[in-house]
């Protein structure tokens, strides 16, 4: 059986990469499986541990990557993210193709290591519109605010280093791209 792909999907926080998740993750064409990732963050009101991400403790944390239980891991506004290798790895052996949720440092490091992956940066169509979308969440005091929106800006300068960008225009028509994206190189 062909190994699944390993797919990289980032894009700046509040550009809507979970609400096109939604609309191309399902598509049965595609064989895809959502890499839950682990974090330090605490959740937000709406957010379910296990299944938005793996919610743990900084000790937790460093123990995942103390026994290399981490595929790649970064700092992002304060809080730790990872992506769980077991998981990845398992779902590939059996023909999944796999998605990776991260930021742009995360990705860095999995383009240098891992040979077969694709990679997709998702774009705001403007500034203006990815503000309005991290300050509506409202779960967060205006100093994250702001410190999302200055790390936005230089996550928007890695887009070169992705084989393919989308722009999130509406959540249909960037879903749409990104499975089309998928099938040709599945
Ligand atoms: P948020 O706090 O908005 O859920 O996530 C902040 C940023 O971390 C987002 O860009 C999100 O995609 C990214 N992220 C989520 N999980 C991971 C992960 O496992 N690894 C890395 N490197 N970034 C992640």
């Amino acid at each position: 059986m062909k190994k699944g792909l390993l797919i990289i999907y980032s894009g700046p926080s509040g550009v809507g990469k979970g609400t096109v998740r939604e609309h191309f993750i399902d598509d049965q064409d595609l064989n895809l499986v959502y890499s839950i990732s682990m974090t330090t963050r605490k959740p937000r009101k709406d957010e379910v541990d296990k299944v938005d991400y793996f919610f743990v403790s900084e000790e937790e944390f460093q123990d995942a990557i103390k026994n290399y239980e981490l595929l790649e891991y970064a700092s992002f506004v304060g809080n730790s993210y990872g992506t769980p290798k077991q998981y990845v790895e398992d779902m590939r052996n059996k023909g999944y193709n796999v998605i990776l949720e991260i930021e742009v440092e995360g990705a860095k490091q999995i383009m240098k290591n891992a040979s077969d992956h694709l990679s997709i940066f998702l774009l705001p169509p403007n500034m203006d519109e990815l503000e309005n979308r991290i300050r509506n969440r409202n779960s967060e005091p205006e100093e994250v605010v702001q410190k999302r929106l200055s790390k936005a800006e230089s996550e928007l300068h890695m887009v070169d280093e992705y084989d393919y960008s989308v722009c999130n225009t509406t959540p249909e028509q960037a879903a749409a791209e990104i499975k089309r994206i998928i099938k040709e190189n599945i």
